[in-house]
């Protein structure tokens, strides 16, 4: 396992953006953890530690703020070959009920998970103490469940993933039903489960050992914290994404440390942009922000776009962005279909579609791009099949952005439709759009769901209710 850095992050930064009671209870919750914490290590393992995947967003901030509470929190991530990214990929997808994968789950497969985890577990296994806590992050991670345990931990799975299967596909119920089966094995020995949406609950978990968390979002990370409107532009088209010059050249980040390079590069050779080119000066943009899965609906969302074209002004354009794929990867060909839909468009809609793929090793360069490009979209959207929970949303939600989203899973309890964003059917294009014209036709009704957005995020995504519901949980499984 590879072992990521984690700068302590001191909870006092995190007080301005609560209220009196909320941060009261914040240091009340913490101060009665710190004992129950106090000489534990907290082990954090996540598949990845790159951009783009919400268990990363997730883990990076709640570790920070252990750190900063003296507490002994590590996180690592797996050092695995490629083949069981695709086989982890895989039962991910057939958890949320994909049909697009259809790969085996069987003897060869389960070598590969046992083999890559052992070795991995052999790794940190001799570090673990008697009563230290483990918590691992999605199916990837679930085999290190009985190596970390036999160590002496405690162990929690926390799975990000689901699907509610009474409204999947008969093909969806298999894929599930086979990846539930897969896992269950390693599963057994976890003391504690954490879901983020009720509906999503694994099949095996026993309520009174399982805790529905939400995630939540860092207001001060590079993807939240606030840009003003010259430097969210400048960045947005020094990456690539959006034509015109930038108004502002005095952002040092992105003008010359070294670390935007690749981005820099990648903009001027045009490798960002993967269809459409740059979004136009004046267009009024429509934004999702994903991984490229296929339960993101991106190609779906392209050409109900097309399909609805009449319902939307003139001036508005689709813009899908997600991390640069590693070649030849899943999430490569998700983005190659993409691709390949816009490109059978008529020329009226093809004109006013851009797909840009933002280059994502540097975890902090690609999460200012994400939250600038967040920041001068006029509407932010969320089209996913299915979802857990978007931290897209709660992202655009922070920004003051009015978000379209699909009414499933996690997002029907992170937005009041009609009042803090607007939710639609993920298989009704021309609800979508018209959802999305009324907010561009009426920029104040925009804006005020936007201004009630933010408030609805202080209230219940920012990390104080999350840091205590999951302290909570860390209590019941040490129990
Ligand atoms: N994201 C990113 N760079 C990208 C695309 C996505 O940093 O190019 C982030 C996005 O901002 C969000 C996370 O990846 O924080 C995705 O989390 P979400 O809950 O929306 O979906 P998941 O990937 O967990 O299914």
């Amino acid at each position: 396992m590879r072992t990521i850095d984690v700068a302590p992050l001191p909870l006092s930064e995190l007080e301005p953006h609560l209220d009196e009671v909320a941060a009261h209870r914040l240091r009340d919750g913490v101060a009665a953890a710190q004992a129950l914490l106090e000489g534990r290590a907290l082990w954090i393992v996540t598949p990845t530690d790159q951009a783009g995947a919400g268990p990363v967003e997730t883990v990076a901030p709640l570790a920070g703020y252990a750190r900063g509470l003296d507490v002994d929190a590590r996180w690592l991530c797996l050092d695995a070959p490629a083949e069981f990214t695709a086989l982890s990929g895989r039962l991910h997808s057939w958890i949320h009920g994909d049909i697009g994968d259809r790969g085996r789950l069987g003897e060869k497969e389960r070598d590969l998970y046992e083999h890559t985890l052992a070795s991995n577990a052999e790794n940190v296994a001799g570090d673990i103490r008697e009563g230290d806590i483990v918590i691992l992050h999605d199916p990837a991670t679930a085999g290190l469940a009985r190596p970390l345990k036999a160590a002496g931990a405690v162990v929690v799975w926390r799975c990000h993933a689901g699907a509610d299967l009474a409204t999947a596909s008969p093909e969806g119920v298999e894929d599930a039903q086979r990846a539930w089966a897969f896992l269950d094995r390693y599963l057994e020995d976890a003391d504690y489960v954490i879901v983020s949406c009720e509906e999503y609950r694994p099949p095996f978990t026993e309520p009174e050992a399982c805790a529905v968390i939400p995630p939540s979002i860092d207001p001060d990370s590079p993807k939240n914290r606030v840009l003003d409107m010259d430097e969210a532009w400048s960045i947005a088209r020094l990456a690539g994404i959006f034509d015109g010059e930038p108004p502002f050249d005095a952002f040092p980040f992105i003008r010359g440390d070294g670390r935007t390079d690749a981005l820099r590069s990648a903009a001027a050779e045009g490798g960002v942009m993967r269809a459409g080119g740059p979004v136009p000066l004046g267009a009024r943009t429509v934004t999702q922000v994903s991984r490229w899965d296929r339960l993101k609906g991106m190609k779906e969302l392209a050409i109900a776009f097309a399909e609805n074209l009449e319902a939307l002004p003139d001036d508005a354009h689709l813009l899908l962005v997600g991390p640069c794929p590693d070649k030849r990867s899943a999430a490569e060909r998700v983005l190659d279909e993409a691709v390949e839909a816009v490109e059978l468009l008529p020329a009226a809609a093809r004109s006013r579609i851009h797909i840009a793929a933002v280059p994502a090793h540097d975890r902090e360069v690609n999460a200012l791009v994400i939250n600038a490009v967040q920041r001068v979209s006029s509407v932010v959207t969320q089209r996913s099949i299915v979802e857990a929970f978007g931290l897209t949303v709660a992202e655009a939600m922070w920004k003051k952005a009015p978000v379209v989203a699909s009414g499933v899973g996690g997002i029907r309890t992170q937005v009041t439709d009609g009042v803090d964003g607007v939710l639609v059917d993920p298989h009704d294009g021309a609800a979508w759009a018209q959802a999305v014209a009324d907010l561009l036709l009426f920029p104040e009704r925009a804006a005020e769901m936007g201004a009630t957005a933010h408030e609805s995020v202080r209230r219940s995504f920012l990390p104080d209710r999350h840091l205590l519901q999951v302290l909570d949980a860390l209590a019941a499984a040490l129990e």
